[in-house]
Order: structure tokens, then sequence, then C-alpha cells
């Protein structure tokens, strides 16, 4: 920003250039080029880098290494995270004193009456013994997210969008604006409603139904959010409500995140991939027709409330998509629960429902601990998006929908575990597990055939995850469940990666 305050317009040398420079950049996507290649390559071969279990057991650990670009981050499933812990804390202090949310994001709930409730557990195999015994179809379920100020709980269960006072508690001022699409609004919507309003004569209820899909996850159809909010008066007490996936939540969030300059929120994801994975951690916004997700911001839910019987409405291929994510955990830091859902996916694909019941919440349980350690994404969150630098370019390129998000995810994690084979950092082992659960789950292991070694470079080269021209990635390294999270690798096994999948 040049100027001051704001206040005026940019400088208009300096808008120009940056316009010319979007525009090259668009057509190097759209000709399958590199960006910026004239400059550098679309791809920085990388340099070295320190490793965090080297800083571990240095006298002076580095703080500002947890947040350096070419940082590697390590994370291994059985091990306590004290790893993780010593390089983060000092980063969860400054992001608990320095925040500043509007009043009444802090009202406490009055405590309720559930079956187990869990606090971001240390060690995977004691939740996962108790709550296999426990898990049945009426299973009720509360795991915390633990963000300081900003915490909240995921409410886990069949049945509770038949729960008035689940949802009402979570709800500030008067009015509410239901954000959901056209195949969902049928079907839910009027229980929301009168789960909002039951009782509660005082609260106004709005809804706005957006497009369905994930080509509609832009800056216009964000548009009609702001539109209905500002037509139906909505204040700064207001709450929005995501009833829907991941595209209504992460759009809901933005809004709500802008809105105002932000309001309340909650989520009320519907598909098994909003339920596992994007409506839990706050990370909301939309697509650019460069790349996916890269216009939003972290911004936390009120709660999260999943109700496990919307899943009876949801299509089989979309059921699988959010299998991708489920079995993305298990990979990167949870052993336990990947030899779980090699023992349980048929049961999955069948709908039991107990078995639905332990896969959301051990996800759940799983990404809460994460996003405490990391909130916002400095290091060890990225270990989330195992796949999704490969999926991402697939979904950007191919078409924004063409591919359903979990597919994506699921050829790009293949490509991950071949590549991390390449580097002689996993046994073939795993690459033949990873292989035949993603088979099993009936997702792709291979991208689209017009995915080309050109493509995958020129939309990986503006992942969100490039740091000073360096690509960063997660990869599986060391024993099933331990990733990594590093710039540092042998270019040449990307390379042969991208060669091995896709056509020169
Ligand atoms: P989606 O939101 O497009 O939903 C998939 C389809 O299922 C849609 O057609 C939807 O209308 C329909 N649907 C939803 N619930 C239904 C129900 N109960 N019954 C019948 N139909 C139903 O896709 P998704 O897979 O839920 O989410 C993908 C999106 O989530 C992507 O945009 C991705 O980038 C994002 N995401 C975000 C995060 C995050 O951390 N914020 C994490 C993972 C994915």
């Amino acid at each position: 920003s040049l100027g001051g305050g704001g206040a005026g317009p940019p400088t208009p040398p300096c808008s120009c250039l940056r316009a010319v420079q979007l525009e090259r950049e668009a057509q190097g996507v759209r000709n399958g080029g590199g960006l910026n290649r004239a400059r550098s390559p679309p791809l920085l071969p990388p340099t070295p880098s320190p490793d965090l279990s080297s800083m571990a057991t240095s006298s002076t650990p580095s703080i500002n290494s947890a947040v350096c670009p070419s940082a590697n981050i390590s994370v291994a499933s059985r091990r306590p995270l004290f790893l993780a812990t010593a390089s983060f804390s000092l980063r969860r202090l400054d992001v608990r004193s320095l925040s500043s949310l509007p009043p009444g994001r802090f009202k406490a709930p009055a405590p309720i009456s559930v079956r187990s409730r869990s606090r971001i557990p240390a060690c995977a195999s004691a939740v996962m013994e108790e709550a296999t015994k426990r898990a049945d179809s009426r299973v009720s379920t509360v795991v915390d997210v633990d963000l300081g100020s900003r915490s909240y709980p995921i409410y886990i269960g069949s049945g509770l969008l038949d729960e008035p006072d689940l949802l009402q508690r979570h709800v500030h001022g008067k009015s509410v604006l239901v954000v959901t699409n056209t195949t969902i609004a049928p079907l839910y919507l009027d229980k929301v409603v009168k789960t909002l309003t039951h009782g509660n004569p005082k609260v106004t209820v709005e809804s706005v139904i957006l497009p369905d899909g994930e080509k509609y996850k832009n800056m216009e159809t964000l548009m009609k959010v702001f539109d209905k909010a500002i037509e139906c008066r909505m204040d700064r007490r207001c709450t929005f409500v995501a009833l829907g996936g991941g595209v209504i939540g992460d759009m809901c969030g933005f809004a709500a995140a802008s809105y105002l300059r932000g309001v309340n929120f909650i989520q009320i994801p519907t598909t098994l991939m909003a339920q596992v994975d994007s409506s839990v951690g706050g990370k909301t916004g939309v697509n650019h027709t460069l790349g996916k997700n890269l216009i939003g911001a972290f911004y936390q839910p009120q709660c999260v409330l999943i109700d496990t019987n919307t899943l009876n409405t949801l299509p089989d291929r979309e059921l699988a998509s959010g299998i991708a994510e489920v079995v993305k955990y298990g990979l990167i830091r949870d052993a336990e629960f990947f030899e779980w859902q090699e023992k349980n996916m048929q049961s999955l694909l069948a709908r039991d429902p107990s078995a639905f019941a332990y896969a959301i919440k051990r996800s759940c349980e799983n990404k809460a601990e994460v996003v405490s350690l990391d909130e916002t994404e400095s290091g060890m969150r990225a270990t989330l998006n195992l796949g999704h630098t490969f999926g991402h370019a697939i979904e950007t390129a191919f078409g924004y929908g063409q591919w359903l998000h979990g597919e994506a995810v699921a050829a790009g994690t293949v490509m991950a575990v071949d590549m991390s084979h390449r580097l002689g950092w996993i046994d073939d082992t795993i690459v033949k597990r990873v292989f035949s659960i993603l088979q099993k789950a009936k997702l792709p292991t291979q991208p689209p055939e017009m995915m080309t070694v050109e493509k995958f470079k020129s939309v990986m080269a503006v992942d969100k995850k490039v740091a000073d021209g360096l690509l960063r990635l997660i990869l599986l390294k060391g024993p099933l469940g331990s990733c990594v999270f590093t710039g540092d690798y042998d270019q040449g096994a990307l390379d042969e990666t991208l060669r091995a999948f896709s056509k020169n």
C-alpha cells in the first residue's frame, strides 16, 4: 500500500506495472507455460535448510526457524509432540496476547451433556481404543479446538440438527443469515431454520441460496452473501451459518470474516470432506482463476455442528472424496488410524454409522491438535496439505469442479508418496499400502490425462507454500505416520515424479 491510511487511490505507475505483470502471468498459465519464466525458473532449486529435529537438540533453539521458509518441519505420529511444541509455543503466546476480537465472541457456553469429550489428546492410541469401544450409531462427542480465546467445540453425533439448544447457544444477536446452496437448501434449510427459531421467537433467520459447485467459489458469488446481509440490515451482532460442504463453509467463513470486519459464524458441515476437514480450523476463502483458495482469511467459527445423519443424502462419489482427507491423517501423523482405515474401508463405503462416527471423531481430533499448535500455518499445519500441491494443480488446470477436491488430493497423495519413495525416504510397502487403500476407496490414483509436466509446474509455482521462490512440499519420511514439510529435496525426484505421472 502506497499512500497514507488507505485514503487515496494507489499510485498509478505501481498499479499499472502490477496489472501488466498479472496479465503476463495469466497468459503464462493460460498458455500452459511457467510463471515469470524470463525472470526465474518456475520452481527454484531447493536450498539446504535446518531440520527441526536438529534445532530441538541444539542448546540454543532458534525460534525464528519456526517461521523460516526453508525450515523443515518433521512430524512423527507416535512421538509426543515435543518437537513441534518447542518451536511453536512462542507463536501461540503471541497470537493469544495480541488477539482482539469483537466482544461477545468469548461468551462461554453453559456446560452440555455429552457422552464423551476429548481435549486434543497427545496420544492417539488411548483415545482410539476408548472411542472404538464407545462408537455406536448415536455417539455424541465433543472435540475441543484449543485456541485460547478463539477456542470452540466440534459437536459430533447423529440427529444433532434436532437439538435446538446446541445451535442456539452459539448464536449471538437477533439476526442469523444461513448461507447454503441450491442442492442443500431443499434438504436441510427448513430443519435448520426451525432449530434456530424453536422456542426463540426473537431471532430472525434469513437465508441466501448460492449456486452449487466449486466453479462458483469466487468473489462474484461471495458478493451475493454481502448483498443479502446488507439488504437485511444485518448488524455486527449477527451470526452467519454455513450449511453445506467445504465450498459453502469456506465462502461463508470468508464472508463472516470480512462483513463489517468480522461477525460470528457457525459451521454446519454436510459432506464428509467438510466434517473431517474443511469446517475445522478456520481456513476460509475463495478461488482465483489462477489458483485455488488464493484469497481468504483465517477466521474461526463459534462452533462446528456435525450431524452425521446428513451424510445419508450424500452421493457416493462425494463420500469417497471425503475419505481422501481421512486417509491423509493416517499417513501424516496417525499410523494406527491408517491401520483402522485399512480394516474398515468397506464399512465406511457402506455408510456404517459407527465407522462414520469413529472416522469423523478421530479426524477432527487430529485436525484440532495440529490447528491448536499452528493456527495460521507457519509450519506444522502445512502438513495437512499432503498431496494438495499436486491436487490443487490438477483442480486448477483441469477446471474447477471437473474433479472433486478429494479426487484430486488422492491422485496428488499418490504422487507425493511416489516422490518420497524416489528420495529414499519411505520403503515400498508404504507406497503399496497407499495405492491399495485409495483404490479400495474408489479414488483416482493418477492425475487426469490432460495434465502435462508444464501444467503441473506452472500452477504449482503459485502454490501458497512457495516461499521466496522455493516450493515446499509435504512428503512422507520414515515409518508410516511420519512426514516432513520441506523445500530441501532433490529437484530431480520431483521432475521424475511429474514425468512418471503425466505427459511431457
Ligand atoms: P462441496 O462443498 O462442493 O460439496 C460437494 C457436493 O455435495 C455439492 O454438490 C453439495 O451441494 C453436495 N452436498 C453437500 N452436502 C450434501 C448432503 N448432505 N446431501 C447431498 N448433497 C450434499 O465439496 P466438499 O467436498 O464438501 O468441499 C470441497 C471444498 O472444500 C473445496 O473447495 C476445498 O478447497 C475446500 N476445503 C477446505 C478446507 C479448509 O481447511 N478450509 C479443507 C479441505 C477442503
